[in-house]
């Protein structure tokens, strides 16, 4: 059996990797210090014999025993409020992280896919992104603690790749959602779901008129598998290149909950960036991939997820 290290294990994309690679009959080992992540997303697998757990931060030296076949490296916080709450932590699991997971990728001889963000191009002045664009980030804006690391973590990446010849894959992750987001981790689709289930208006930050374009969390866990076990070595857009004004996802998600709130104005956070749309030209050449499920099917079942939450346990969450 082939077995496969997943590292942010316990957050949102992390534990639904988890369980594909269960599903495909891979042994998982899961790694996470769960600082933005929560056991509840994996709970289901302690009973799996083919499912172990580490709680480790990945930051210190990082030791699995035995053969590793491949590594899947998504520890890093991912939501805008966590990466400004926790910057040092976010830029030391994007360097040192990283740097320990392709040590032990060398040691083990296993091929590692790192999770990098469309944040690498920053507020960009290319639209719809392509690969090649170089992107657009402030280094010392609040964001760059989470845009700079990860545009290390590509760096590096590669440099492993071309000096050790470790077989290297890089994921540029565009806007995903979907069951077992954290209800406050700050993003607008739990931000604007929390907000109607509770019964408040929905923050809309700046005047809305910045876009986002929306994936669903099975389109990109397929694009991820497809990757890793693509020949390809550069990065890659994985996202859903349907793209949405802030403004008018909000009143989608206002009809779609039967909410009787309305949206409500607050200051856009610096360096948000205005516009944001994958160029998937690349992941259908290579990886023979598109995603399949549109955003009223996802938002659809993100809601059931979120239903799932008690009254109690919805207003606990707001932040
Ligand atoms: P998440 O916060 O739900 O999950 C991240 C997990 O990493 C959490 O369980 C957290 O506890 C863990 N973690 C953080 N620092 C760690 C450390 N030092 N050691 C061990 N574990 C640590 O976020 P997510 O949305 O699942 O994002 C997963 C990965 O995908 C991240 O690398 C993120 O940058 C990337 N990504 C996600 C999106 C998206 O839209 N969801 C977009 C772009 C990139
Ligand atoms: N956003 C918003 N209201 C919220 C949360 C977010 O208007 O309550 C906006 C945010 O300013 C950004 C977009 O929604 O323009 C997407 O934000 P998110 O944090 O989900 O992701 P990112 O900015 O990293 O793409």
């Amino acid at each position: 059996m082939k077995r496969i290290l997943i590292t942010g294990a316990a957050g949102f994309l992390g534990s639904h990797l988890c369980d594909r690679f269960i599903k495909e009959g891979f042994k998982v080992i899961g790694m996470d210090n769960l600082i933005t992540g929560d056991l509840k997303n994996i709970e289901h697998l302690f009973k799996s014999e083919d499912f172990e757990f580490y709680n480790h931060d990945v930051t210190k030296f990082v030791h699995v025993p035995g053969k590793l076949d491949y590594i899947l490296h998504f520890a890093s916080p991912a939501s805008p409020i966590d990466y400004l709450k926790i910057p040092i932590q976010t830029l030391k699991v994007g360097s040192l992280g990283t740097h320990n997971l392709l040590g032990l990728a060398k040691e083990k001889n296993a091929r590692i896919l790192i999770a990098s963000t469309s944040e690498v191009y920053g507020d960009p002045l290319v639209h719809p992104q392509t690969e090649d664009y170089y992107g657009n980030v402030n280094t010392i804006g609040p964001r760059g603690v989470y845009d700079e690391a990860k545009r290390f973590q590509e760096s590096i990446t590669m440099a492993y790749h071309t000096y050790h010849g470790v077989e290297t894959r890089i994921v540029r992750i565009f806007n995903t959602y979907g069951p077992r987001m954290r209800l406050n981790d700050g993003r607008v689709v739990p931000a604007f779901i929390g907000q109607a289930l509770r019964g408040e208006d929905l923050t809309i930050f700046g005047d809305g008129l910045q876009t986002r374009s929306f994936c669903y969390v099975d389109d990109q866990v397929e694009g991820i598998y497809r990757l890793l076990f693509s020949d390809y070595i550069y990065p890659v857009n994985i996202g859903n290149p349907d793209e949405i004004t802030i403004k008018d996802f909000a009143e989608e998600i206002i009809k779609l909950t039967g909410t009787e709130q309305k949206v409500i104005y607050k200051d856009l956070p610096v360096n948000d960036p205005l516009q944001r749309q994958p160029d998937i030209s690349r992941a259908k050449e290579v990886l023979g991939w598109e995603p399949v499920v549109d955003r009223a099917e996802g938002m659809k079942k993100t809601l059931e997820y979120f239903k799932g939450f008690s009254q109690e346990e919805l207003q606990k969450s707001e932040h």
